[in-house]
């Protein structure tokens, strides 16, 4: 709050307000009718098979992990600069994250080498996140996943449409999750997204996500079922129809918002791409991505020389975020004792700079000068 040029903005206007109004005058609010016209948007848009509607990514994450089958002393190789619900959701089914590293600080996605140095008997899966929206070395993950006969979960929560040789992110391994947190491409507060191609475990990720109940109170009040069975543990993952009408407004502009967060881009490679002491991560990217958000890397760097520019770079009245704070670090991950040491390099030196479409040429200027500005000043 209070800065000039946030990190990010809700793309909202009257759209989601009439959204929101015209499901709460419609007399139905909880999952129902606009939840199955989001899941047949995710299934046409993303040419999956099946999509399933969830209170949050975490929660979707969590089923992804229990149709997948993993458990208790069950090993899933999970990059550790990501959000902490990436492992966190590996922990909810009692089976234990082993962390991964990166590639580097020009591609900060999970390093399938290090993947493969990580696979032990008792690997049974592993979790991807596309960073930023960019994809991860998909062809050589999926791969290693079926040499060893491992199931691959894609947290694909940063890229919504992005692709990967024509395919989108999350339609590549067995399940994946997204989520419509506010400061995501699409946004209702709270809010996520399962998809699959198998039939079977979106059959159970729709048992998990209500209950485990047979049927749902929607198609019980219009007259398609009148009682129900519990047929497995399952939780109340539902996400209701207010949101779910605010993702579908979200939805029809995505396409055209992740048009201009390219060009947003664009501008801040031709600025960024080229300057001395830094990186710009997916620099060689050639594919469409969502450009979730604008990561660049110091070289030659470190911790505290990161936060004196970024504190430069706030005074100037411009926001910055880190992605991320490495997972293995934190106190409830640090008895696994994970040594990586790309990872802990770019967590100790990225940045990341504002990311969205209402950008104005003027304002990434500004932040490219005084970005350039700092990196120059600040030794
Ligand atoms: C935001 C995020 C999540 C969690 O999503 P929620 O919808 O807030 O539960 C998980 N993984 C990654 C990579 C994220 O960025």
């Amino acid at each position: 709050m209070g800065y000039q040029i946030p990190l990010f903005n809700l793309n909202f206007d009257e759209r989601e307000a009439r959204a929101a109004y015209d499901t709460i005058k419609s007399g139905w609010i909880s999952t129902g009718p606009k939840n199955a016209e989001l899941e047949q948007m995710f299934v046409d848009m993303w040419k999956v098979k099946y999509a399933v509607s969830m209170s949050n990514c975490t929660d979707a994450l969590h089923v992804c992990c229990m149709v997948c089958g993993f458990g208790p002393g069950d090993e899933v190789i999970v990059p550790s600069l990501t959000f902490a619900a990436s492992a966190n959701c590996i922990r909810y089914v009692g089976a234990t994250p082993v962390f991964a590293d990166i590639v580097g600080p020009d591609h900060i996605n999970i390093d399938p080498t290090d993947i493969v140095r990580k696979i032990t008997p008792r690997t049974k899966g592993i979790v991807v996140v596309h960073m930023a929206g960019f994809p991860a070395h998909m062809d050589e993950i999926m791969a290693i996943a079926r040499k060893y006969n491992l199931k691959v979960v894609e947290d694909a929560c940063h890229g919504p449409l992005s692709e990967y040789k024509g395919k989108k992110l999350g339609t590549i391994g067995d399940c994946a999750a997204f989520s419509f947190f506010s400061n995501k491409n699409i946004s209702t507060g709270e809010g996520g997204m399962f998809i699959t191609n198998n039939e079977e475990m979106a059959q159970k990720a729709r048992l998990i996500r209500s209950h485990g109940m047979s049927t749902m109170s929607y198609q019980r009040a219009s007259g398609h079922a009148t009682a129900y069975d519990i047929t497995c543990l399952g939780y109340n993952f539902r996400m209701d129809d207010i949101r779910a009408a605010i993702a579908i407004e979200q939805l029809k502009k995505l396409p055209g918002d992740l048009e201009i967060r390219s060009k947003v881009r664009k501008q801040y490679v031709d600025r960024l791409g080229k300057m001395e002491g830094v990186v710009l991560p997916f620099a060689d990217n050639t594919e469409f991505v969502s450009n979730y958000i604008l990561p660049v890397v110091l070289l030659g760097s470190n911790k505290e020389r990161r936060n004196k520019i970024r504190e430069y770079i706030h005074a100037a009245g411009i926001q910055t975020s880190v992605h991320y704070p490495a997972v293995h670090h934190f106190s409830t991950y640090k008895e696994l004792g994970a040594v990586l040491p790309q990872t802990d390099y770019v967590t100790d030196n990225e940045i990341t700079l504002p990311m969205y479409a209402a950008l104005t040429e003027g304002q990434i200027n500004f932040i490219c000068d005084t970005f350039e500005q700092a990196v120059k000043e600040i030794k």
